[in-house]
């Protein structure tokens, strides 16, 4: 909340206090006022255009149960001297404590400064519950109609001021009272006497600012009637609506009684609507408590307070006006009992540091002060603040609501503004977020329009959504028609959409799913699926989306270049043996020969036969002998390093490469070849075990010799035949003679 509606609050109610201040001093007195002693006050040294109005209390001659005109009273003597103000179940006469109802005289005698002509002013709020006045002898003022019993009187409330020249050197004030209607009897208000202008003046100021505050009250009350009207979710302006026009009345009803002037609905009516609004005050107040901090109020305080109030308002309707004055002491204890709840709920909010706390706590206080101050004033605890000398402060509670309410409906108003603010950014949050989203919408849309890849949205039972351009490019499908098919339409293999469906079900996505879809014109196409699906904020999916890539030349690239290599191995291998062939040597011995040039570097050749291998065949068949040319080629491939060229040279002969490789290396490796093969049995059909031995002839190239494989092979052919005369199963290295 900002700091600034909590200084406007606090400025509202310093404006309303010094309002109220300016209003009640106005009448204010400065001097020490004389009091009534023994039913005579000496106004002798009073001077009224200097020290202001005077209060006509102290003791007045009272005449018990008898109500007496101003010429009966020489010839009695009274009861007794009783204080005034006062309610006279107070006093004590002869011993007894005088009841509530009944009626009685009040004589006062006003020692007067001879010769003075002035018009003086004396006003009276109001006495329980009516009151006739005397001033010299003469009926100056009749408020209701007193009388001996209930049905004689009339009971009346209506503060007057009444005008009058005192002539001679004392003024005689006779003041008739009964009451039979309510708990405080007797001169319970004391009357205010100064010079004409100045007491009438005080009066209308009293009157005016009690009409103004109701006014106020009453128009704050539209407004917030007309603010939950239009919002009628939020019942916090309803309830405070209804507070505002509870304390209007109660306003209106009591002290000046303003709103009878406008309205004379007469004494009991008043007085009943005076309770109704004091027993549904609370009830008001507590249940727009509970619509501003829903969570942080107790429930069963919310029905205890609905509960008390509810039932005095129903005792209201039926009891008579004497019962109902003695209810609102048993609800004021109510009341103060809410009022400690309230302390409590208030510190709990504002220690959670609840929007509005702050006014609410503030504004409460005030308000529970008032009422305390009143509560304690009523049950007589403590006597009336004296504001200045003579003008006590006193219902004090209902300025206390008039409080209340200014701050509270300073709250409401914060709280409007600040939800109008929060409007706004939200607003402009709103216009940015969707600016950014009709942003990605499109980049997205371009994504979608424009991929390659076919894009679509499908439904979790297959049925297709919605599908991007490059559909109907690649299937031939218009999107209309796409989106009245499945899935499974397309996919050609039923396997295939097992796989699809299976896949979404229990892993949640498809990642290049391999399978071939039906195009519109027949045609089958290879295609890679991925797709995820499009979950709900509970975790359902909704849909799936996905993408799928038409893979058909790919595949047929793929096909063409396994073929070619497959026709590229056949060239360039020996059907029988699987080694290399004497096609594939050829180009290669020319390479490395090249090679070996350039890099300065040696290269050997290999040539071996097999010996008597014509034997094999004749003892053991044809097929046995390709049997052991196999295994021999297999053997030799085992043993040579990889760099090393082993091709079949023809028949039963085979020539090996060995790059790198000088006479020494060449012959060694030769010799291990050939000891290897002779001492390796081979193992051909029907678990024959057979050894071959092999003749080699070994041939180095040099880089002085041409570039040419033939002076290689024939160096090699002349070595290996060297080792054929020699006796078989030998190497010769090729050595020029
Ligand atoms: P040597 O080389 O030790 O002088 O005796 P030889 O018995 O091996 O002699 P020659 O080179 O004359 O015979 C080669 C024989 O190898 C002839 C042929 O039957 C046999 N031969 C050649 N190619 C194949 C073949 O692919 N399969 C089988 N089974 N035999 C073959
Ligand atoms: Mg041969
Ligand atoms: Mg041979």
């Amino acid at each position: 909340m900002a700091s600034l509606p909590k200084y406007l609050s606090s400025i509202c109610l310093v404006s309303l206090c010094l309002f109220l201040v300016a209003c009640t001093s106005a009448a204010g007195v400065e001097n020490q006022p004389p009091q009534a002693i023994e039913g005579v006050i000496d106004l002798r040294m009073w001077d009224f255009d200097q020290d202001g109005a005077i209060n006509l209390a102290g003791e007045w001659n009272f005449y018990w149960n008898e109500l007496l005109a101003p010429d009966q009273l020489i010839s009695q003597s009274p009861t007794a001297y009783v204080p005034v103000p006062d309610v006279w179940t107070n006093y004590v006469v002869t011993d007894t404590t005088l009841p509530p109802k009944g009626f009685a005289t009040y004589h006062l005698t006003l020692l007067y400064p001879p010769e003075t002509t002035q018009t003086l002013g004396l006003y009276i709020e109001g006495e329980g519950t009516a009151y006739a006045l005397w001033v010299d002898g003469q009926l100056a003022a009749q408020i209701g109609r007193v009388g001996v019993t209930p049905e004689a009187m009339t009971p009346e409330k209506k503060p007057i001021t009444i005008f009058f020249e005192p002539h001679g050197e004392t003024v005689e004030l006779v003041l008739q009272i009964s009451n039979f209607q309510h708990r405080k009897g007797g001169f319970r208000n004391e009357p205010l006497l100064g010079l004409a202008e100045p007491v009438h003046r005080y009066q209308l100021q009293n009157w005016f600012l009690e009409a103004f505050s109701a006014g106020i009250l009453f128009v704050m009350g539209l407004y917030h009637l007309f603010l939950y009207l239009f919002r009628t979710k939020d019942k916090a302006p309803l309830y405070f609506a209804l507070l505002c026009w509870s304390t209007a009345v109660r306003t209106g009803v009591t002290n000046q009684s303003t709103l009878l002037f406008f309205f004379p609905i007469g004494w009991e009516l008043a007085l009943r609507l005076e309770y109704l609004v004091f027993f549904l005050s609370p009830i008001l107040f507590v249940l727009f408590l509970q619509s501003l901090f829903p969570r942080d109020i107790h429930r069963w305080f919310v029905w205890t307070v609905l509960g008390c109030g509810a039932g005095f308002s129903l005792f209201l309707i039926v009891s008579d006006t004497f019962l109902l004055s003695y209810s609102s002491t048993y609800y004021q204890v109510i009341y103060v009992l809410e009022i400690i709840y309230c302390g409590y709920f208030l510190a709990r909010i504002m220690r959670k540091r609840r929007t509005g706390a702050f006014y609410i706590g503030f504004a409460s206080l005030i308000l529970f002060a008032t009422i305390i101050y009143d509560t304690l004033f009523q049950i007589e605890v403590i006597g009336a603040i004296q504001f200045s000398q003579t003008v006590p402060i006193e219902n004090v509670s209902s300025f206390g609501f008039v409080a209340f309410i200014f701050v509270q409906s300073l709250l409401l108003a914060s709280l409007f503004s600040q939800s109008f603010s929060n409007i706004e950014i939200l607003s402009g949050e709103l216009e940015e977020t969707n600016l950014s989203l009709e942003k990605s919408e499109r980049k997205y849309r371009t994504l979608f329009e424009n991929s390659k890849d076919m894009i679509f949205i499908a439904g979790v039972d297959g049925q297709i959504q919605d599908v991007s351009p490059a559909c109907q490019a690649v299937l031939g499908f218009t999107k209309s028609e796409m989106v009245q098919m499945t899935m499974y339409d397309v996919i050609v293999d039923p396997v295939d959409s097992e796989r699809f469906r299976e896949a979404i079900i229990s892993q949640g996505a498809v990642t290049n799913l391999e399978s071939d879809l039906l195009c519109k014109d027949g045609q089958v196409i290879h295609t890679l699926v991925s797709a995820t699906p499009r979950v709900d904020e509970n975790g359902r999916i909704i849909d799936v989306q996905g993408s799928v890539r038409d893979i058909t030349a790919r595949k047929q690239a793929e096909t063409e270049r396994v073929r070619a290599l497959k026709l590229e191995q056949i060239a360039s291998t020996d059907p029988l043996t699987k080694v290399n062939n004497r096609r594939f040597f050829d180009q290669v011995v020319l390479k490395e020969i090249e090679r070996a040039k350039r890099e300065n570097a040696y290269l050997a050749l290999l040539l071996f036969d097999i010996d008597y291998f014509k034997e094999v065949n004749d003892s053991f068949g044809h097929l046995t002998g390709d049997e052991v040319l196999v295994k021999l080629a297999a053997l030799c491939q085992q043993t040579l390093r990889s760099m090393d060229f082993l091709a079949r040279f023809g028949g039963e002969e085979f020539v090996v490469l060995l790059p790198d490789m000088n006479s020494e290396s060449a012959q060694a490796t030769a010799e291990n070849l050939r000891q290897l093969i002779a001492q390796t049995p081979l193992t051909v059909a029907n678990e024959t075990s057979l050894s071959v031995t092999v003749s080699m002839g070994v041939a180095i190239w040099h880089t002085s010799d041409p570039i040419a494989v033939n002076v290689l092979l024939e160096r090699a052919d002349q070595a290996l035949y060297q080792s054929k005369d020699a006796g078989r199963n030998r190497v010769t290295l090729w050595r020029e003679v």
